[in-house]
């Protein structure tokens, strides 16, 4: 068992890197996927010697093999987290390695590919305060998908795939965009700057569209909550000056990891708070 979450290891980290390519290239104006990997510094062209995740990094010691400039540590810390967040999802979502049928790999596919979409806009917007329109669109097509292939043909999945009525999923998904296009629309007249972005309107959507209520409520409460801490944290120590100079998208698909992942657990937790 070990072996098969280290090869799940090996296979985010192969995706991360890929990933990479998404979210850095657009927002330097180059194209996803013609144009060959070149170093950031001496644009010397990397072979498949110098793209192996991980240990490609490690192996060089963090340099450019041709010019000895650093890496950017993005680049294995996105194939890490990567890496990291498909063996996370294979052990809770009780991926095993034998007895797989068709159903069951369309809908490891469709996991693996909302979690890589989930880190494109995370990392895109940490570090360049883009959340690519394309992305977030794939990501909710893929998920509409899903939630019509579940809804359509129920008979033939285990019950556990599917534990929300299909309308639980859509009124979720409107009703959470519509809350962050209140705040994207009265933001400026209320608190006299901008608080969203549209970006975040439409992957408030897709968190909606993926957690179902109550968990959307949840992962609200708990972006809102981490982005207000962190927020504050930066303006004490003056790396910020006002909190919309912090991208929000980040906490929105860190609480989305979160509550997908753990979700049931947060919600019994916090009513055994309560009751
Ligand atoms: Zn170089």
């Amino acid at each position: 068992m070990l072996l098969f979450y280290l090869l799940i290891f090996f296979f985010g980290t192969f995706i991360g890197s890929f990933l990479n390519v998404l979210i850095d290239r657009p927002a330097r104006g180059e194209t996803v996927f013609w144009g060959s990997s070149h170093c950031e510094e001496c644009n010397h062209k990397l072979v498949w010697n110098d793209l192996i995740p991980l240990w490609s990094y490690l192996r060089l010691g963090g340099r450019c093999r041709y010019c000895r400039s650093p890496i950017p540590f993005w680049l294995p810390l996105v194939e890490t987290v990567t890496g990291l967040l498909f063996v996370l999802a294979t052990y809770i979502f009780g991926l095993t390695s034998s007895n797989l049928s068709m159903i069951d790999m369309a809908i490891w596919l469709y996991r693996y590919m909302a979690i890589s979409l989930l880190i494109v806009i995370f990392f895109s917007d940490l570090k360049y305060h883009l959340i690519y329109d394309q992305i977030v669109y794939t990501a909710t097509g893929i998920t509409l998908l899903y939630h019509l292939f579940c809804f359509f043909m129920p008979n033939i999945l285990p019950i556990t795939h599917y534990p929300l009525p299909i309308t639980n999923y859509f009124f979720s998904a409107f009703l959470s965009a519509a809350f962050f296009y209140l705040l994207y629309a009265l933001g400026p007249k209320i608190f006299h700057q901008d608080t969203m972005g549209l970006g975040d309107v439409k992957l408030a959507f897709l968190m909606g569209l993926l957690l179902g209520y109550p968990k959307i409520i949840i992962a609200l409460y708990l972006a809102f909550l981490t982005g207000a801490l962190v927020g504050v944290i930066l303006i004490l120590v003056k790396k910020a000056e006002r909190k919309s100079q912090i991208a929000f998208g980040p906490f929105l698909v860190g609480a989305t990891f979160v509550v997908g992942f753990f979700g049931e657990g947060i919600w019994e937790a916090a009513m055994t708070l309560f009751y």
